[in-house]
Order: C-alpha cells, then sequence, then structure tokens
C-alpha cells in the first residue's frame, strides 16, 4: 500500500471577502455562490491539485480556506 494521499477541502462563507483569488488560481476546486461567496465544488481533489490548494489556502486574504 502506498501513502494515503488523501485531501479534504473546506471553506468559510462566513469570513469568505469574495476576492475570488481561490476561483482564479483553482476552478476546479473553487467556485463562487450567486453572492460571490467561495463554494466547494471538488471537497477531494485529486494529488496533482494539492500543490495548487495549498497555494490558494495560504493566498487568501480572509484565511477562510482549510484543509486537512
Ligand atoms: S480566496 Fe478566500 S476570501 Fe477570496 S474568494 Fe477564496 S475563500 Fe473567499
Amino acid at each position: 500500500m502506498g501513502t494515503v494521499n488523501v485531501m479534504h477541502v473546506s471553506a468559510d462563507k462566513e469570513t469568505c471577502a469574495v476576492s475570488s483569488v481561490c476561483v482564479y488560481r483553482v476552478p476546479q476546486v473553487f467556485d463562487q455562490d450567486e453572492d460571490g461567496a467561495v463554494e466547494i465544488i471538488d471537497a477531494n481533489p485529486p494529488a496533482e491539485l494539492h500543490d495548487a490548494v495549498r497555494s490558494a489556502a495560504r493566498g487568501c486574504p480572509t484565511r477562510s480556506i482549510h484543509l486537512r
């Protein structure tokens, strides 16, 4: 068995500043609802997107993206 490489992405709409940074960086994972707040479209992204998702989480101005 290889190393388990699962990422779970969540985001807090309450603190999201609707900056769209994450949506531009990783549109496969992040989208916006009708009010512009972040919406997760793939909570378990494939391994090839993990670096981009980590980068988007670091780049979120309100730290609204959570990874585990
Ligand atoms: S980067 Fe952060 S503040 Fe900007 S849309 Fe995404 S979750 Fe919201």
